[in-house]
């Protein structure tokens, strides 16, 4: 069933000076019970607004917002069936632990003891019942943000929304805490909206990721979906780490076969892009070439896969990342010139030097063409 619907949302601001400002532009989502959409996208893309828009902090300026079959407009964030999750956690720094976590349900009147009941399981599903009677400027940021997590699922909502719980915490927390989410959200199953600016975030939780761009939504499709067949070019170079590398390249017809120029090189796409190629309404002439660097690799180490899948290039930067090398190079004719350089990640067998040249083969099939316009 459906949990939550965006029909044609549109917020748009307007500034002090009279100006005004298109935070979320014609959006729609259908997101169903039980899912764990996460919505991702650069700084001032929408995000914060869309989700403040499904909890009733903001109205839209044009569209409907439907939560479990109920049309939301007018009501206030406390009517919605919702809880929410912040950035900061903003805990009530005088209460404890315990009534921080109770606090929601307090105001809802629930009896004391089922209080008490709910308050205990979620401490102990959240591994900090120890915690209970302390405050929370006695808690460590993982364990305040766990507390956070406590009190919007103390309470039973038909929806979380999350607005980049994690991004206060250190590296090595943060990935700890998604794990944990990851878990909760196994164990209970809710639909979840959650909002973050971090792809490794975006694609390790959620079940569909909503990429937005500028207000505009670029692509909603499971995280494999968007790795393995990128919408638009946006969707392609903000998704995978390090980003994908992009060329400015030609297409062209060659006995049946289809090549792909630039200055690097000349590759010979397999078949399975013909299909593609022959419907393609961009311009052949002037299109972007996408590949990522975990698909080229050194040809001294993983073979020779033939002509029209290799060029030569010139090492400029080694990375060693342990079980594979991240190598910036640049093509043989452009040694200097830094816009043309690009990634690839390479075996950590590879007889790299900067300065020297490798010849990179290519996995074709896992290269994507865009429109150049
Ligand atoms: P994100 O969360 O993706 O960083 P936001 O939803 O916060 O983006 O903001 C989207 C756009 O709307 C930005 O250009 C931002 O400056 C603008 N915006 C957000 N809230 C307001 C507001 N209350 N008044 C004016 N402009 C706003
Ligand atoms: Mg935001």
């Amino acid at each position: 069933d459906v949990s939550v619907e965006l029909r044609d949302v549109t917020k748009t601001f307007t500034e002090e000076d009279g100006s005004t400002v298109v935070a979320v532009e014609d959006l729609d989502l259908t997101i169903y019970d039980g899912e764990f959409v996460v919505i991702v996208g650069p700084s001032g893309c929408g995000k914060t607004t869309t989700l403040r828009m499904i909890a009733g902090l903001e109205e839209p300026t044009g569209g409907d917002i439907v939560i479990e079959g109920r049309d939301v407009k007018g009501l206030d964030p406390r009517e919605r069936d919702i809880a929410m999750v912040f950035q900061n956690y903003a805990l009530y720094p005088h209460k404890t632990v315990h009534d921080n976590i109770a606090f929601p349900l307090q105001i809802r009147k629930y009896p004391d003891e089922e209080v008490e009941q709910r308050v205990q399981e979620v401490a102990e599903s959240l591994d900090i019942p120890g915690l209970l009677d302390r405050r929370p400027s006695d808690l460590s940021g993982g364990q305040q943000q766990r507390v956070a997590l406590g009190r919007a699922i103390v309470r039973d909502p038909a929806v979380f929304l999350f607005d980049e719980p994690l991004s206060n915490l250190d590296a090595k927390l943060r990935i700890e805490m998604r794990t944990e989410l990851n878990k909760l959200h196994d164990r209970v199953g809710k639909t979840s909206v959650y909002v973050t600016h971090d792809q490794v975030e975006a694609m390790t939780l959620s079940d569909r990721v909503v990429v937005l761009d500028d207000g505009q939504l670029q692509q909603f499709a499971p995280p494999q979906e968007l790795y393995n067949a990128p919408a638009n070019k946006f969707v392609a170079g903000f998704i995978g780490e390090p980003p994908m590398n992009f060329f400015t390249a030609r297409v062209e017809e060659r006995g049946g076969e289809w090549w792909v120029v630039s200055d690097a090189f000349d590759l010979r796409l397999p078949d399975e892009h013909d299909a593609k190629l022959r419907e393609w309404t961009g311009d052949l002439g002037n299109a972007e070439f996408g590949v990522r660097p975990e698909h080229l690799f050194d040809v001294a180490v993983q073979g020779d896969p033939g002509e029209g899948a290799t060029f030569d290039v010139l090492v400029k930067v080694i990375e060693p990342m342990g079980p594979h090398m991240d190598v910036t190079v640049a093509p043989v004719d452009r040694p200097d010139d830094e816009d043309a350089e690009f990634t690839a990640r390479v075996s950590n067998e590879s007889d790299v030097s900067i300065g020297g040249r490798v010849t990179l083969g290519v996995e074709l099939d896992k290269a994507h063409l865009f429109d150049g316009r």
